[in-house]
């Protein structure tokens, strides 16, 4: 998934989550938790929720939310 003015794409590696739940209450719009690991959710305008899934990424206790240029 991508923000489209900023050409980021957002990862969640699914072998450092664990499942905390942090992304999800920070962005509820933009995470869930699947079979015991955070996704990114299709079709979230992602550039719109920018910010939270930034906060996301750094509160993060194993860093495993990833932005990516
Ligand atoms: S905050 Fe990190 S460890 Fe917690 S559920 Fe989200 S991706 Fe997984």
């Amino acid at each position: 998934m991508t923000f489209p003015d900023m050409r980021t794409t957002v990862t969640v590696d699914p072998e450092r989550c664990c499942a905390t739940g942090g992304c999800v209450f920070i962005a509820p719009e933009v995470f869930t938790i699947e079979n015991g690991k955070a996704e990114v959710l299709a079709g979230v305008d992602l550039t719109e929720h920018a910010e939270e899934i930034r906060e996301a990424s750094d509160c993060c206790p194993t860093e495993a939310i990833q932005l990516q240029e």
